[in-house]
């Protein structure tokens, strides 16, 4: 049969992609690199991480994410099985070897006989004679196409910040001053423990730190985008200093569940985190630390930080524009445009923020479009469930009109329907403090997977 055109081979590309080969439906799969590049990608393989090398929690019982990661195994994610399979410590989190990961994508997808990888920029709208399109170019989409898509849906672009955080060679941290351990000790195994490194701050150095933020170098913008608002959860460390000057100690820099290995009496008054960053321990990212400050400012004051004083940078901070579409007026539940039918948008191109939330938009549009070449009827997942939480949120289920605009979103239980809170198993007892929370979260977590498990069918018994 006539083949499913994928623009773009990212984290939801490539998804798409090996959900529409494995029902046995041919795929040719468009990526720029490296022709083309981005501001942020380094390589060419396929669903490189751009960021952080983590998936975040995969708790799929309390935490949303890691309920997301386990509806995707059972949807025979090909991300998934391959960040499992190239998973790092990192206590309760899914963290992976970013090259290792990518290698394996790219060698999957290579390999798959229904599968045909084309290098090259697809720039403006696909060609008129592609009957079946999923345009998944991401936040990075290439100016042509993102364009292109803008004069044709008649929308102003929609627009925030994002940014990077710095990464950090092990051997040049000074562990006289820094130590390992995550925070609480969270994680089971030595290695588990040894996946953060922590550098202490006393109250005058967190003091001086903060004033070297905020009075930092930092990247001019240009006049069109003076008026974006940053994203909220990944605010850059010199805007948290600005916002107060306790920000940063409530925030990535809190030093609760931490205790210096080298002067266990002393409580820090600030941490800073580092997490390992790939499977050889060689690099560590400091968590939490995106910034726009300027690259030499960057490694000024980053060395103020006690145990970072010769810190050698494997790649700095920076800043970059995230473009994404008014989804909820432009496509369906189904993610076509409303306007072509014949092309879906996936990925955080429609206003989810995330690796993993990108790529399990990738794996329904890949299911969506499988399933109308084969003829079949897919509806999309239950609300209940985590991949149709963020398929409503897209689709402006949750908008509440005049409350405003579309803003992307990582996947949380906030976005699931309401739940009755299940009584206390312990008869007679009253929940104390988080545990109502906790048990309804997992009233949640048990729903999304009976309520995935008929939207399967015959395919959810093979994959539990
Ligand atoms: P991508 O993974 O970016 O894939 C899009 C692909 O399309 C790219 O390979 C690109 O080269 C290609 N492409 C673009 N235009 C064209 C074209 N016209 N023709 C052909 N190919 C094209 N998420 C996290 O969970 N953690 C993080 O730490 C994190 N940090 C981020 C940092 C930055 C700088 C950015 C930009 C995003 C970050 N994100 C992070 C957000 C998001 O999860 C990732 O961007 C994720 O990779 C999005 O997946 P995607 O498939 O939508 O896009």
């Amino acid at each position: 049969s006539e083949p499913v055109h994928i623009i773009g081979g990212g984290m939801a590309g490539s998804e798409a992609a090996w959900q529409i080969a494995r029902q046995g439906v041919p795929v040719i799969l468009h990526e720029m690199r490296p022709v083309r590049g981005t501001e942020a990608h380094q390589t060419d393989g396929l669903a490189e991480l751009v960021c952080s090398n983590s998936f975040r929690s995969d708790d799929a019982q309390t935490n949303a994410v890691g309920l997301l990661h386990e509806e995707m195994r059972r949807c025979d994610s090909l991300i998934m099985a391959m960040g499992d399979r190239h998973q790092l410590p990192a206590g309760g989190a899914l963290a992976v070897d970013r090259v290792a990961f990518s290698d394996a994508v790219t060698k999957t997808l290579t390999e798959h006989p229904l599968v045909t990888i084309e290098r090259g920029e697809i720039a403006g709208l696909p060609p008129a004679d592609w009957s079946s399109v999923i345009i998944a170019t991401g936040p990075l989409t290439s100016p042509a196409l993102s364009k292109a898509a803008l004069d044709l849906t008649g929308e102003d672009s929609l627009a925030f910040f994002d940014a990077i955080a710095p990464i950090v060679y092990r051997d040049s941290v000074d562990m006289d001053v820094a130590w390992m351990q995550s925070r609480y000790d969270k994680g089971e195994t030595e290695a588990d423990r040894a996946a953060y490194l922590n550098c202490p701050m006393t109250k005058e150095q967190y003091e001086a730190f903060v004033d070297a933020l905020i009075d930092g170098p930092k990247t001019e913008f240009k006049e069109w985008e003076k008026d974006t608002p940053y994203f909220e959860a990944c605010l850059p460390i010199e805007v948290m200093a600005e916002r107060g000057r306790e920000t940063l100690r409530h925030g990535p820099m809190k030093p609760r569940g931490l205790t210096n290995a080298h002067n266990p009496d002393v409580k820090p008054w600030a941490v800073v985190q580092l997490r390992q960053d790939n499977a050889l321990g060689t690099l560590f990212n400091m968590v939490g630390f995106q910034t726009k400050l300027k690259y030499g400012a960057q490694t000024d004051i980053f060395r103020m930080i006690p145990g970072l004083e010769k810190a050698e940078f494997a790649r700095l901070g920076g800043i970059h524009r995230n473009t994404f579409l008014n989804s909820p007026k432009l496509l369906d539940k189904s993610l076509r445009l409303k306007l072509r039918p014949e092309w879906r948008f996936a990925g955080q191109v429609i206003g989810v923020e995330g690796y993993v939330e990108s790529a399990a938009m990738g794996l329904l549009a890949g299911r969506f479009a499988a399933a109308e070449r084969l003829g079949q009827t897919q509806p999309a997942p239950p609300a209940t469930t985590a991949l149709g939480a963020l398929v409503e949120h897209v689709t402006g289920g949750h908008l509440t009109g005049s409350k405003g605009g579309f803003q992307p979103m990582n996947v949380n239980f906030g976005l699931f329907p309401e739940i009755d809170t299940p009584p206390n198993p312990e008869p007679g007892k009253r929940y104390r403090g988080k545990e109502k929370s906790v048990a309804r979260k997992r009233a949640m977590s048990a729903r999304a997977l009976a309520d995935l498990r008929t939207w399967l069918g015959p395919e959810a018994k093979a994959a539990e």
